[in-house]
Order: structure tokens, then C-alpha cells, then sequence
């Protein structure tokens, strides 16, 4: 196996920017966490908090030589969305930063943004072009009023939003949230959906070289996919997807999709963390498991001896299937120990982590969803427009996917209702379409 002589330069540039990240994450969190909580003030929504570190991530006075700068945007709007998404605040710090250790996904999306998950895989950390950034501040007082009134949000969960810069370095705008898929369960098919069928296609002959890849709008078509709900589960989940995008399309946003993975009970938990690796390591569909480079998985790790002994632990977080927490010899936990992952009082996370599909009189289906609507941070601006314009020039306008906010969550909902539907309901449909 090849792990050296890749890319090493840029490796370590991405070491050191996420290292950088982190421990910007520690200082800063850890600060507004120190303080007594207090209610909101329109002012913390404008907030910028600037800290400036040198190499071994200490805080210096601002004017210093430093390593690298680091901005918290409005960090207590984003303490206050934290309690309200019920993160416990030590458990957070601990797995963003407490080891230092993140797996790279490299950039899965055609955007060019890079994605990093926490050590155990609940946080995910998004690199977000710098119009992302400036929207999300421009709209975090309708998302924070929408996740009070709405704490079964469907959205993507911000948990924070920082900047960090290193000397004659870009600055790198990246946002930290929820990773909807859970650690402790294996995804063996995920779905990404817009509702839209032009170019929404993966090819499917590469399927087999990459059984993890996510599809798309007409991969679940050709498979006649269902979200199997029966009627209450249908009922509660489309309420609030309704919400959601009627604040998407209010703020003027596109471009966002379902993120559907599934997790088939019959099979379990039997494949090994390769799998789970890749699943993990590109949703973007382009890796294969040949892929995975322990070397990629970003350490900070300042002597030699520390270095091995992580080395080490990872080894056996990769053969143990789970992610082994540092320090504790590794043994694949048994899958009771492993419950307990249902976030109590979340409507969608109530199943293990994630919404059961349901027969129509109740009865539990084979799969387990986790549902999320993933990248709403894409203004309908004057790039979109141009795209717009030039798409529709040769394309059916409804099938294309930048169509203007409005159109295109009326289109992303009715796609979704129409998929939504218990086994039995799509049984009866397919059975009065074949009698017409
Ligand atoms: P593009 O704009 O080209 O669609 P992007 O860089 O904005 O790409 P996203 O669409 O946000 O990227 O995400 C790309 C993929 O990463 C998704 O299809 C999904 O597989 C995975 N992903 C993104 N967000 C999450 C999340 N919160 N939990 C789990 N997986 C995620
Ligand atoms: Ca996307
Ligand atoms: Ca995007």
C-alpha cells in the first residue's frame, strides 16, 4: 500500500489549516462557554470576535507576529442555537477538539468546498465560499427565529461560524454542523434530491466500483424509491419540510437537496468500517475504497512518540469498525451499547438516530432514514441568474435546477410529497396506474 510521496505539501497545508481551525474552535467556544448565559441582544448577531494565535496555538495581543488569525461570528447566537439543537457544550468541545483528529473528506461537491468530520463523526466542518459566509450572517436572525419555533427543523443544524487566516494566507470561511448520518450504523444507500432530472443522474455502470456513491433524482426514480412513511410519520415530516422551504424561499435560496441515507435493518451492521470509510470519506461519490489514506486523517501530533501511538489507535479505529475513543484499548462494542443514539424529543432522530419507514398500520418497516436538507446557503444571485438564462435557453424551464427560489422549492416539495408514500400506498398507485 502506497501512502507515501502523495501530495505531501498539500496534505500539510490542509494539516495545518485544519489544526488552525481547531484550535481556533477551542479558544473561542471555550471563552463565550466560560461566561454566565444571558439572553440574546440584536447586537450578537453582528458580533465579530477577533483572536490572533502563534504556532503552539496560544492567544497573543493582536498586534503580535502571529501564525494565524482566527474570527468567532456571533458566538453567542451560536451558543444559544447550540442549546437549542441540545449539544451538551463540553461534548462538543471534546469531540471537535479534544485529540486533534479529523478525517478529511477531501471536496466532494462541484464547489470546491472541503469537508472534515470530528473524530466521532458528529460534527461535520464545511469550508463555505465567502458569498456563503456573508449571507449566512446576513440571515442567521430568520434561521436562529426559525429553529426556535421550529426545533424539528429539517435545515442543516450551524453550530458555528468562523474564519480563519494565515499570514500572506487566504482567508478560509468554514461553518461547523451536524453530520446527518450516525456513527454507530452502517448507510448502504444515500440519496441526494432536488427534485429537478436534468443532469441529476449517477452514472449507474459506475456503481460497482463504487457501491457507496450518492445518487440521485433519477437513480431513485429508476428504482421506484419511496420514502415509506405511513400516514402520521407522512404527515409530520412533510409539515415541517414545508416550513423549511417556505423559509428558504423567502430568503431568496436554491440549489438545496434532501440528503436521504438509508440504513437497512435486515443487513445490519455486517460491513466493515472500508465500507463505512467511504461512505464517510466521499459523499460525493468520486472515491473508491482504494481511496482512503490514513494519511489523510489530520493529526496533531508534535512528537514522534505521540505520533506512533496515534498511529496506532487509528489503526484500530479502522479495523474496529468504530471509532475508538483515544486512550481506550479497542474491542468492537456490542451493537446493545451502541443504542441510545435517538435524540429524545427530535421527531426525525427519534429511531435510533433516525425515522423508522412505517407500514401503513403502523407496523416498523426495514429501513431506517436520516434526512436532512444539506447546502441552504445559496443565494439566488446573479450567478444563478446567468445560469438560469443560459440553461433555459435549450432546457425544459421546470427541469432545470436553477430556477428562481420560488419555483424551485415549489418543484423540491412536490418531488418529495410525490416519493413519500407507504409500501401499501405505492402499491395501490402502481396498481390503479397499471388499470388506466
Ligand atoms: P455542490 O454545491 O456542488 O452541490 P457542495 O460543496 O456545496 O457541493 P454539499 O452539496 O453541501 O456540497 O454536500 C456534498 C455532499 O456531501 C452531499 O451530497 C452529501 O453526500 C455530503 N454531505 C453534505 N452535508 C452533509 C451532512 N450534513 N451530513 C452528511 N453528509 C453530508
Ligand atoms: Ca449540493
Ligand atoms: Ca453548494
Amino acid at each position: 500500500r502506497v501512502l507515501v510521496g502523495t501530495k505531501v505539501d498539500e496534505s500539510h497545508a490542509n494539516w495545518v489549516t485544519a489544526y488552525n481551525m481547531l484550535t481556533g474552535i477551542r479558544v473561542s467556544v471555550s471563552r463565550t462557554n466560560a461566561k454566565v448565559d444571558r439572553p440574546l441582544t440584536d447586537a450578537d448577531f453582528e458580533v465579530k470576535q477577533k483572536s490572533t494565535f502563534d504556532i503552539a496555538g496560544n492567544e497573543l495581543v493582536p498586534s503580535a507576529k502571529y501564525d494565524f488569525k482566527f474570527k468567532d461570528y456571533a458566538p453567542w447566537v451560536f451558543r444559544h442555537l447550540r442549546a437549542l439543537f441540545r449539544l451538551d457544550p463540553a461534548d462538543y468541545l471534546i469531540s471537535l477538539t479534544g485529540k486533534y483528529i479529523l478525517s478529511e473528506l477531501g471536496s466532494p461537491g462541484k464547489s470546491g468546498s472541503f469537508f472534515y468530520f470530528s473524530r466521532d463523526y458528529k460534527y461535520i466542518i464545511k469550508t463555505i465560499h465567502h458569498a456563503e459566509h456573508k449571507f449566512l450572517r446576513q440571515i442567521l436572525k430568520d434561521y436562529y427565529q426559525h429553529v426556535k419555533e421550529n426545533p424539528n427543523t429539517l435545515l442543516s443544524q450551524f453550530y458555528g461560524l468562523h474564519r480563519v487566516k494565515m499570514p500572506y494566507g487566504r482567508k478560509i470561511h468554514f461553518v461547523v454542523m451536524n453530520n446527518l448520518f450516525p456513527p454507530h450504523r452502517d448507510i448502504h444507500q444515500t440519496f441526494d434530491l432536488k427534485g429537478s432530472t436534468v443532469g441529476r443522474d449517477y452514472k449507474e455502470e459506475d456503481l460497482e466500483k463504487n457501491p457507496r456513491a450518492t445518487l440521485k433524482d433519477l437513480n431513485w426514480l429508476r428504482r421506484k424509491r419511496h420514502l415509506e412513511l405511513g400516514l402520521q410519520k407522512k404527515q409530520l415530516f412533510l409539515a415541517q419540510l414545508q416550513k423549511d422551504v417556505r423559509l428558504l424561499q423567502r430568503l431568496q435560496i436554491m440549489d438545496y437537496s434532501l440528503l436521504v441515507g438509508i440504513h437497512d435493518v435486515q443487513r445490519g451492521n455486517e460491513e466493515n468500517l472500508r465500507d463505512k470509510t467511504l461512505r464517510v470519506f466521499n459523499p460525493g461519490g468520486n472515491n473508491t475504497p482504494e481511496d482512503f489514506d490514513p494519511n489523510s486523517v489530520l493529526m496533531r501530533t508534535p512528537s514522534k512518540l505521540e505520533n506512533q501511538r496515534k498511529a496506532r489507535e487509528l489503526r484500530q479505529m479502522i479495523q474496529s469498525e468504530k471509532p475508538v475513543p483515544m486512550g481506550e484499548t479497542s474491542s468492537r462494542m456490542p451493537d446493545e451499547l451502541e443504542e441510545g443514539h435517538s435524540r429524545p424529543g427530535f421527531i426525525f432522530n427519534q429511531d435510533d438516530g433516525g425515522f423508522r419507514a412505517t407500514h401503513e398500520d403502523n407496523a416498523p418497516g426495514d429501513e431506517i432514514y436520516y434526512l436532512g436538507v444539506i447546502d441552504c446557503l445559496t443565494h439566488y444571485g446573479i450567478i444563478k441568474k446567468i445560469e438560469h438564462f443560459w440553461k433555459g435557453l435549450s432546457s425544459d424551464r421546470s427541469q432545470i435546477s436553477a430556477l428562481p427560489p420560488q419555483e424551485y422549492g415549489e418543484r423540491f416539495i412536490n418531488f418529495i410529497s410525490n416519493v413519500t408514500m407507504s409500501q401499501e400506498e405505492a402499491l395501490r398507485v402502481a396498481q390503479e396506474r397499471e388499470a388506466a
